[in-house]
């Protein structure tokens, strides 16, 4: 399958071209084409699946076969994200996508002054890239008219929701045209809010869903134990105390905190290694072939250094920190499962780190059993749902979110040896034998094993 063979002009397949694109995504396979014969659509796809260029490869051809100058204030097509840097990065996207086409665009966003971007509206764009509440302003100080907008992209729909931003999308869809208008909704997920929208906004759209290209095998089982961050360390040793000889990587957020962690795990007579990008190169080395051959028992890694690890039969990942991203998830515990082996992925999650939880069940398609480890119960629920919004305050990143949940790590001594504490009743026993408790449930969900 080719670009041109999706119906896309050489305008356009030079700049991919330009681009290193060769294939199409299978997001791009399936919407482009739909998306050309203008129908209204309904994408279930994540960041990372190319969904970038699935709305705005069509979204330019099909005004670049209507060119003319653009009109002061008045957009042609409207691309709603939910945070700056997402607007920041599709409008890039657009730039380089639309190198050789005659179609402009802007972006426009909050939390820096207004006057370039009025500027630019003035001047006027074809396309507009823009967060709900900037564009709003914009529309009630009169620098930007949307009556004439042919083209809605509602990109990460799900997360405009959970930014509360259903309000002002509501604002927005009714200040449109209705007639001739085509939308396109993205979205990772799809709540009774994002259906009803589309019910309401959208005409007869056609439907298309795809599994991020870095979806998780499937014989990875996954398990998060609530824990308080301060307990972390104790069950970390708890856990791999049940089997001494089992191998696992371990991944800190920090390079500190994979030295701390690392360090404590020695004292407490676990052979352990860190690697992380303080390390020099000789010392990464040294660490992953003392794991590979046996004799590193837990190699605690940062996320960036642990991209290169390729291990075969690696058992066991542990997120000691959950990852701030969500995808990274997917990346630290794709170290293990592989080739159709079976691998276990355990997350210690302490209750601030509920929305990163929930971020990766998300990413995931999937609920994670949470499984409470008796002697190591958090003191309060997960914050699954409850601290979401307030961690995710609009325009701001996961990764800006003042919080960093689990970062610091308490100042207890270390535990002793293993082997002299009392034996830990196997995890893996705890998920089975009955109805699963799954994480969106918080800690009425938990139970103690
Ligand atoms: P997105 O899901 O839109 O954030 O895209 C994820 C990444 O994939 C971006 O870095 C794009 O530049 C890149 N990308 C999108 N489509 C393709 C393609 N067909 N071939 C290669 N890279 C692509």
């Amino acid at each position: 399958m080719s670009f041109v063979s999706l119906g896309l002009e050489p305008a356009i397949t030079r700049a991919l071209d330009a681009l290193g694109y060769t294939t199409p995504t299978p997001i791009q396979e399936r919407a482009i084409p739909l998306v050309l014969e203008g129908r209204d659509l309904l994408a279930g796809a994540q960041t990372g699946t190319g969904k970038t260029a699935a709305f705005s490869l069509p979204l330019i051809q099909r005004l670049a076969a209507t060119p003319g100058r653009p009109v002061s204030r008045t957009p042609r097509a409207l691309i709603l994200t939910p945070t700056r840097e997402l607007a920041l990065q599709v409008h890039d996207n657009l730039r380089e996508y639309a190198r050789h086409a005659r179609v402009s665009s802007t972006v426009i966003f909050g939390g820096v002054g207004m006057g370039p971007q009025t500027d630019a509206l003035r001047r006027g764009v074809d396309v507009l890239v823009a967060t709900p509440g900037r564009l709003i302003d914009h529309v009630e100080q009169r620098h930007l008219d949307l009556s004439r907008i042919e083209v809605l992209v509602l990109d990460e729909a799900d997360r405009m929701l959970d930014m509360g931003f259903l309000p002002a999308i509501r604002r927005i869809l009714a200040m449109l045209p209705t007639q001739g208008r085509q939308t396109l909704l993205f979205s990772a997920t799809f709540a009774q809010e994002i259906k009803d929208i589309a019910h309401r906004f959208m005409r007869d759209p056609a439907e298309v869903q795809v599994t991020p290209q870095n979806s998780v095998v499937a014989t990875i089982e996954h398990r998060a134990h609530p824990v308080d961050t301060d307990r972390k360390r104790d069950l970390l040793l708890h856990l791999i105390a049940a089997d001494s000889r089992r191998q696992a990587l371990v991944f800190a957020r920090t390079k500190h905190g994979a030295n701390r962690l690392s360090e404590w795990l020695e004292k407490a007579g676990v052979r352990s290694a860190a690697i992380h990008g303080n390390k020099s190169q000789s010392a990464r080395v040294k660490a992953l072939d003392g794991f590979k051959d046996g004799s590193v028992t837990i190699l605690v890694a940062t996320d960036i250094a642990a991209r290169g690890i390729d291990i075969d039969q690696l058992p066991l990942v542990v997120n000691f920190d959950l990852p701030t991203l969500a995808e990274d998830y997917v990346h630290r515990i794709g170290r293990t499962g592989r080739n159709g082996s079976t691998g276990e992925a355990i997350s210690l999650v302490s209750p601030e780190e509920g929305p990163l939880l929930r971020d990766i069940q998300r990413l995931l398609k999937q609920d994670i059993t949470l499984v409470a480890v008796a002697g190591y119960e958090a003191s309060r629920a997960l914050q699954m749902d409850a601290s979401l919004k307030a961690a995710r305050r609009p325009g701001q990143t996961q990764a800006q979110r003042g919080a960093r949940p689990g970062g610091k790590q308490g100042s207890q001594r270390p535990g002793g040896n293993p082997a002299s504490r009392p034996a830990p009743k196997p995890a893996r026993s705890a998920g089975q034998g009955g109805k699963d408790h799954r994480g969106h449930s918080g800690q009425r969900g938990q139970r103690a094993v």
